[in-house]
């Protein structure tokens, strides 16, 4: 990546003197010591001393133009760390510096409270500014469309649409985050938002107040720019190609919950269709205004062969395989069944009616081609036609080994995709060979004490490596209860002997408990079996959305919440309401997900075990996670359980055991009752 693009301008805006107090000699120790500038202005400081050292080698990362890998666990006040440092290079250099956090949610903390905070603390003044995905904005062209697109169902959605009209006239940012008081899920927001589909580009008549056009200038403007993984690695994806890159030039990034990373690059670097496209393509084309007679009547006679097609073409992927889930799409679930050239096969879902799919598209790529003063939307759905035509074709003919080809269902959607197996050489090649600074950091990154597992999925060879120090003294917060015995997870037993085990662990604790499940099954079983046999009130994952559930724990005394893995990351629950997490079994990656499956498969073809290289470190990275949830301040106390007895049995239970906090083991419930009343004695 071009550095010369980073605005040299900007530097001009610095105030030179400030910032060049951002990089005295020691200049982390006296921002973040117990006498420094943050101790001063946060009301909630401490002194951390595994803070400080992030702070330092995240510095070092950029001013030596290095890459660096740094776990961070709960209670390091990571985000600081990597946050001062990132503003002394930016304001020093003059080049901006791009964070990319896991969630939307972590992005609004990082814009509302620390980079505020910040702003306000440290002396050299900078700017920062938020970008998201292009389907959080609304689009002012097609709001203006929608006049004349009848797609709103119903009373609700007439006034819903009133309220967003109203507040695009007065709105800054156009970001929907802003309409809180409507629901998350508005139906008609995918027709009037900022997708890359249907975007006119230069030739809008509202490029110039267009909330993306103005989202830009002020990212060109910031000396750091907050986004989310999903959106760095889309543009990683673009930059280079066609339609070029959406974040401005950066010299260093940040990549926080480095462990989504995997997950997320493979989504970008691959290609998808989804039945919606299709349907919002021809939705799209019946709005066009076409002023020839003859040529309209052709685009309809068109519109509807391709959605007879598209319709056979879907139903063939949903024969012989079950309701919602992700779907292999060839027999073995990775390995392509054609070869570049050779005829379609015909076992492959879909092949049989995509020709004459294909076929239908072409003509009406032809069609609008060759359309007379066609309307500038014309434009777009070419593009749109086009570039469906080119998926469709890569993913159903399979013929790209380094691929995996799969569906997944989700209520009347259907995603078809193709994703790289292995992202390790794309991420070197976009990622760590262009940016010269890139940090990774989570709380989770190493297992097994190390970082050869992260390091050989990302492909990242070169750079510096540090685990910070908690300020958690886990062996006098924590007891990890193990139970001497149990039957194997996967006998008929097991059911039984980990209900048991839950009911005397949460009567030990006084309920205050998260039961995490590996599996949606696990987790209704364990709920039926346990609920009914405690004392406590029981909630449920599933019976209320997320947030609702979560306020719902932390307002019930004694509460025993039962979830599965959407539990284990990004929930923040401090304080005595949660002081016990039970997590059922190891959490294993599912085997029969196609992408684990090729993952797995690539690997043993490379001549490695794939248990020991990818599910046994995959599995530690997500155990700790899950007990993550527990102590989340140095006054949180609490038990953490783990009913699998492979933990003990097997060798590799050892990894899991070395990478868990170093707190007491006991496999006796009453030294938990023991635990807690030391505890109210020292609070009575
Ligand atoms: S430039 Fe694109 S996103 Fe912006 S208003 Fe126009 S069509 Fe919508």
């Amino acid at each position: 990546m071009s550095l010369a693009g980073a605005d040299l301008a900007r530097s001009s805006r610095i105030n030179i003197r400030r910032a060049d107090a951002l990089k005295q000699p020691g200049i982390m120790r006296s921002i973040f010591g117990p006498d420094g500038l943050i101790a001063k202005a946060h009301p909630e400081y401490e002194h951390r001393p595994g803070q400080i050292d992030m702070a330092e080698a995240v510095l070092r990362a950029f001013e030596q133009k290095h890459h660096l890998i740094v776990e961070a666990g709960t209670g390091t006040g990571k985000t600081l760390a990597y946050l001062v440092p990132a503003i002394a290079a930016a304001c020093g250099s003059g080049a901006r510096v791009v964070i990319s956090t896991g969630t939307k949610n972590l992005q609004e903390q990082l814009m509302d409270k620390d980079i505020p905070f910040l702003q306000e603390t440290l002396p050299a003044k900078f700017r920062a500014a938020v970008m998201k995905g292009r389907n959080n904005y609304a689009c002012l062209h097609r709001i203006k469309q929608a006049e004349s697109t009848p797609f709103l169902e119903g009373l609700d959605q007439i006034d819903q649409f009133d309220e967003v009209f109203r507040w695009v006239t007065q709105t800054e940012t156009g970001d929907r985050a802003e309409l809180s008081n409507l629901p998350e899920n508005l139906p008609f927001w995918r027709h009037i938002d900022a997708r890359s589909d249907t975007c006119l580009g230069q030739k809008c008549p509202d490029y110039e107040p267009c909330f993306l056009t103005r989202m830009r200038q002020r990212a060109m403007d910031a000396d750091v720019i907050v986004v989310n993984h999903h959106l760095f690695f889309a543009d990683l994806a673009l930059r280079n190609g066609a339609y070029g890159a959406v974040l401005p030039d950066y010299a260093a990034v940040i990549l926080d919950e480095a462990h989504q990373i995997e997950d997320v690059a493979s989504e970008y670097f691959g290609s998808g269709v989804s039945n919606y496209q299709l349907d919002d393509l021809l939705r799209d084309l019946s709005y066009l205004k076409i002023e020839d007679r003859e040529a309209e009547r052709e685009l309809t006679r068109i519109s509807s062969r391709i959605q007879r097609y598209a319709d056979l073409f879907w139903v063939s992927f949903r024969e012989g395989r079950g309701l919602d889930g992700r779907f292999a799409l060839t027999p073995r679930g990775s390995r392509p069944t054609m070869r570049e050239g050779a005829e379609l096969d015909e076992e492959q879902p879909g092949t049989a009616a995509y020709p004459a799919l294909d076929n239908a598209l072409n003509r009406l790529e032809t069609a609008i081609d060759i359309l007379k003063d066609a309307p500038a939307d014309a434009e777009s759905i070419l593009r749109r036609t086009r570039q469906l035509r080119f998926d469709l074709n890569f993913i159903v003919k399979a013929a790209d080994k380094q691929f995996v080809y799969w569906i997944e269902r989700r209520g009347r959607g259907a995603f078809l995709r193709a994703s790289p197996i292995d992202v390790s050489g794309l991420l070197q090649d976009k990622l760590f060979e262009k940016v010269p600074t890139v940090v990774l950091t989570s709380a989770t990154l190493s297992s097994g004490g190390n970082f050869r597992f992260i390091r050989e999925r990302l492909g990242l060879d070169e750079g510096e490596e540090m685990i910070a120090e908690s300020i958690f003294d886990f062996e006098n917060q924590a007891v990890l209860y193990l139970p001497a015995k149990m039957p194997d997870p996967r006998s008929p037993q097991w059911g039984a002997a980990a209900a048991e085990q839950v009911i005397n662990i949460v009567n030990a604790t006084e309920g205050r408990a998260f039961v995490l499940s590996t599996s949606n099954a696990g987790m209704n079983e364990m709920f039926e079996r346990v609920a009914s046999q405690i004392d406590y009130p029981c909630f449920v994952q599933g019976s209320a959305a997320k947030s609702e559930l979560l306020k719902r724990f932390r307002e019930t005394p004694n509460a025993v919440l039962f979830a599965t893995s959407s539990f284990w990351q990004g929930v923040d629950v401090r304080g005595e309401q949660l002081s016990c997490v039970i997590i059922d079994k190891l959490p294993f990656a599912v085997p029969s997900d196609p992408i684990i499956a090729a993952r797995q498969r690539h690997i043993e073809e490379q001549g490695g075990s794939s248990f020991y290289e990818y599910s046994v470190p995959q599995a530690i990275i997500s155990l700790k996670q899950g007990l993550g949830r527990l102590i989340r301040s140095t006054t949180d106390r609490g038990v953490l359980a783990v009913l699998d007895p492979r933990l003990r049995t097997k060798v590799y239970g050892q990894s899991f055991l070395k990478s868990l906090p170093p707190c007491r083991v006991t496999s006796n419930v009453d030294d938990l009752i023991r635990f807690f009343a030391v505890e109210s004695a020292a609070t009575a």
